[in-house]
């Protein structure tokens, strides 16, 4: 028998119509590319983004079809978000720090016919232009007076496309299922592989995201989402904003530390997320200028491992409370959220830390479970470390058009490529991506562990932990080290560092100091390049 209750899709438009109705004259402040402060609130976004439907329209754009966008945080690129799947066709936010090949690849993988694009990447689409012909008009993003001088051919002004427009536009309603977003990605290895997000997935994820052990936004926060809006969503934060009536913070281009510190202060920005390396320059900027926070009291930091130095600084120096948290583009991508629970309530200071450092528990509609080298599953000890795998209404089950191979274990599991530990708690704890594990003899080594010690050394900047060739261990850990403006620290001392905080075997065997390290397109350590960077390294042990 069937329940008897409406049949009412989960869809993406309802997120900002909800808003538009309840928190109208809640604000969305923009910093622009063009240089000042925008501002304008949800029923202005709203109305906005049905002038831009009806723009749209007027190009051609149906249902299904991909529009892509290359874009920062910022008003106009949240029209988009809810403009284009709205509408019922598919935003396709392109990663701009992609290489060129790849951003051939993917915008015509992804059949772009429409790309709209910020000012600051004039240049980056000159040179795309050529290469891709299935775009066949590209819009900046901007209005009349700021247009660019530029060759591009079919070159619309955003501005100019919504002055045309009324904003008389009814948002339709059909299968929850439908494909709204599509994100690439990074791919380290082979093409970047399309995730197609659902309105139902992006919806059911925004949803989870808010509950008070996640983000726990709500109509009284101020929110300031540093991760991007070109990757991932901006961990769904656009779309959870609205659901609660959050007022939205969007930091465009400037994510330098003086950027980002100034706008936290003069919008009263509660709470944040991005990942760890945004952080490391903002904490050097401020301290550097013996600055404080007056407002922002949280943020979560994932991606990558935040270092337990960096919780430490943030928590100690400047009142910030980090929540770690773990996922990918195939899980839209919030997978887990530290909190901690009712009994960790009289934790120390330090055993609160040493909890904060996990990866944290899943969301609900997140189902997790670590696997050994046989498949089968491990024990929730906290300890058996191995394939993290995971299944839920929010992590895919193919790649668009197929291309990525066949992405789920044989019995509906998607493999996440990372490895970790859950504890009986449901704490997950991440020791390594599957690629990046150091494996000496029988023993695995945690590059992550390793370079969370080196970074709470007071010289150390940044660095990085690889494995490379030992002739009796087949791999040995080498410790790369950025040292910090002036600051002085030698190898031995380095190696020393490690003494009495890890076992003996797993210290690394050799250190070399570099002036910065490689990031990914995504901002993390691209241990890929290392690898090749280092793979003739002799170590003094070998
Ligand atoms: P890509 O960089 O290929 O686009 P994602 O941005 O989706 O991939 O990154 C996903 C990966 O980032 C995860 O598989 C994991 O290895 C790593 N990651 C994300 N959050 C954390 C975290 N808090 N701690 C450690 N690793 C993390």
């Amino acid at each position: 028998m069937l329940g008897l209750m409406m049949h009412w899709p989960l869809m993406i438009s309802s997120l900002i119509r909800h808003a538009d109705r309840n928190h109208g004259e809640t604000e969305i402040v923009s910093r622009t590319v063009e240089g000042p402060i925008h501002r304008y609130t949800y029923r202005d976004a709203h109305a906005r983004s049905r002038q831009l439907v009806n723009a749209l329209r007027r190009q051609g754009v149906a249902p299904g079809e991909r529009v892509g966008t290359l874009a920062w945080n910022g008003h106009r690129h949240f029209e988009l978000y809810y403009a284009v799947s709205g509408m019922g066709a598919i935003v396709h936010t392109i990663n701009p720090r992609l290489f060129l090949e790849q951003l051939t690849y993917i915008i015509e993988h992804a059949g772009d016919r429409l790309v709209f694009f910020d000012l600051s990447f004039v240049p980056l689409v000159e040179k795309l232009a050529p290469l891709c012909p299935g775009v066949t008009t590209w819009i900046a993003m901007t209005d009349r007076a700021n247009m660019p001088q530029s060759p591009l051919p079919h070159l619309i002004c955003y501005e100019d496309l919504l002055a045309a427009e009324g904003d008389d536009f009814e948002w339709p309603e059909f299968d929850e299922n439908t494909a709204a977003g599509l994100c690439y990605t990074s791919g380290t290895t082979g093409h970047p592989k399309g995730v197609l997000f659902s309105h139902r997935s992006t919806v059911l994820h925004a949803m989870a995201v808010c509950l008070p052990d996640a983000k726990g936004y709500s109509a009284q926060s101020v929110v300031l989402p540093i991760v991007p809006m070109f990757h991932v969503n901006a961990w769904g934060i656009p779309y959870a904003a609205p659901l609660v009536g959050a007022k939205l913070v969007l930091p465009g281009a400037g994510l330098d530390g003086k950027n980002l510190y100034e706008l936290f202060e003069s919008e009263g920005v509660e709470t944040s997320a991005g990942v760890p390396t945004v952080w490391l320059g903002l904490i050097q900027y401020m301290k550097e200028n013996n600055l404080r926070f007056s407002t922002l009291k949280s943020t979560t930091i994932g991606g990558s491992a935040c270092p337990p130095a960096m919780m430490k600084t943030l928590r100690d120096d400047f009142g910030v409370r980090v929540q770690h948290g773990w996922g990918m583009t195939e899980m839209s991508p919030v997978g887990t959220i530290c909190s901690p629970k009712a009994k960790h309530r009289d934790l120390s200071m330090d055993e609160r830390l040493a909890l904060s450092l996990k990866q944290g528990r899943p969301l609900f509609g997140v189902e997790m479970k670590n696997v050994g080298a046989d498949g089968v599953d491990l024990p929730r000890d906290g300890i058996a470390a191995g394939d993290v795998m995971v299944r839920g209404p929010w992590v895919l089950r193919d790649y668009f058009r197929g291309d990525g191979g066949n992405p789920l274990s044989a019995d509906g599991w998607f493999p996440t490529g990372d490895v970790g530990t859950i504890d009986s708690d449901g704490y997950l704890q991440i020791t390594d991506r599957s690629k990046d594990v150091i494996k000496s003899g029988g023993e695995w080594i945690s590059s992550i562990e390793l370079e969370n010690i080196a970074v709470s050394h007071p010289a150390v900047f940044e660095a990085a932990v690889i494995g490379v060739f030992h002739p009796k261990w087949g791999e040995r850990p080498l410790l790369l080290v950025v040292r910090k403006e002036g600051a002085t620290v030698t190898r031995d001392e380095m190696l020393k560092f490690y003494e009495g905080k890890i076992a003996k075997w797993s210290v690394p065997d050799d250190v070399v100091f570099v002036e910065e390290l490689p990031h990914t397109a995504t901002g993390k350590l691209s241990k890929k390049t290392l690898r090749e960077k280092f793979k003739e390294h002799r170590l003094p042990t070998a």
